[in-house]
């Protein structure tokens, strides 16, 4: 017989990764409470496809996580909670700050005080800023360009101090460009506004936007567009999962990237969802979006090291072939 697995708190678990990361850890055996403002999460999605109980609140709520950690046995919180918006990030500072790194810290407290020391946080590859060299290894200087970046880089510096101090363990991820969906259906992704590439591309292919822009032609890259590492949704799902048997075996604080270590350019991508999808995708050319680095590429050397991880679904059919089987049924063709 096996060890009965312990129960995880999910925060942000009606998210786009938070609820695939759900169905990863229900698919291993683990019993999950999620935790989610549903601000942007989907309750629906969790009721569906989902066997976790649903607590509607927020992160910033101490005397809520109190009552959590009272009325359940947790062993793990993995923290998808956040505000994820770059743009409004720039514009509303203050907002960002409370919600990622005031939330961060209250539910470090709540953890602490209930003696629950293992976390997986939700980190970016934004945290790096304009790379120096890619790949870029976990050890690349931290340049972070936007307030959204900033409040993940500063919950990481707490989770050093905390791990030092009060002997937390906790599994950082920091995530390239999350793509894709549960290749069986059940999940995908829905922003409400979506500003992210292929959502964006698939609504095109739908005929539910008239064409698709491409921020910058003009870049020192091999056809001129930038070039991101798209992850698939189901690939992070399952290295969340190994993280929580990291840390259930003792392991220690670690800083993780989670990316494919290849990349592909925007002209890339629209070309295979042009093949995926049998749609024609009219693309524009546009102006670069400010604040766009022309490559981005994650070394994915640490988690395939320290967590044996290796992502099932590294290529960028597969990635936008689950997400628009995801759209087809989601949202379907414009009539
Ligand atoms: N992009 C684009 N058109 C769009 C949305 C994004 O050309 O409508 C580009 C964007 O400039 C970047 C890449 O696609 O180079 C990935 O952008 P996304 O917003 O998906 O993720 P990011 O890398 O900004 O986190």
């Amino acid at each position: 017989m096996s060890a009965e697995k312990p129960t995880i708190l999910v925060t942000g678990g009606a998210g786009y990764i938070g609820s695939h990361a759900v169905l990863a850890l229900e698919a291993a055996g683990y019993p999950v409470i999620i935790l989610d403002s549903l601000e942007y999460g989907h309750k629906e999605l969790v009721e569906q496809s989902l066997k976790a109980k649903l607590i509607e609140g927020k992160t910033t709520d101490r005397a809520l996580l109190d009552h959590i950690f009272q009325t359940h046995n947790i062993g793990a919180v993995m923290h998808f909670a956040a505000y994820i918006a770059v743009g409004e990030s720039v514009q509303e500072p203050a907002k960002y700050y409370y919600n990622n790194v005031v939330g961060t810290l209250t539910l470090l407290e709540a953890m602490l005080a209930a003696d629950i020391k293992q976390f997986v946080f939700s980190s970016t590859c934004a945290i790096y800023g304009p790379p120096k060299t890619v790949p870029i290894p976990e050890d690349h200087p931290k340049n972070p360009i936007s307030p959204y970046a900033s409040s993940k880089l500063m919950v990481e510096e707490m989770l050093k101090d905390f791990t030092k101090s009060y002997g937390l363990n906790a599994v950082v991820f920091r995530y390239f460009n999350a793509a894709g969906a549960d290749p069986q259906g059940r999940l995908g992704e829905d922003h409400q506004p979506e500003t992210h590439l292929i959502p964006l591309v698939l609504q095109a292919a739908l005929g539910r936007r008239e064409n698709i822009a491409m921020f910058g032609t003009d870049y020192d890259t091999p056809d001129g567009t930038c070039i991101r590492d798209y992850i698939h949704v189901a690939d992070l799902a399952s290295a969340h999962v190994l993280g929580v048997e990291y840390l259930n075996k003792g392991g220690e604080t670690a800083f993780i990237n989670l990316g494919n270590g290849n990349g592909f350019s925007v002209r890339e991508v629209i070309e295979t969802a042009r093949q995926v999808t049998g749609e024609a995708i009219s693309a524009v050319e546009r102006d670069r979006r400010p604040g766009d680095p022309p490559r981005l590429i994650g070394s994915s050397e640490q988690a395939r090291r320290i967590l044996g991880w290796q992502p099932q679904y590294a290529d960028l059919e597969s990635i936008i072939a689950h997400a628009w089987q995801w759209h087809l049924h989601r949202h379907g063709r414009a009539s």
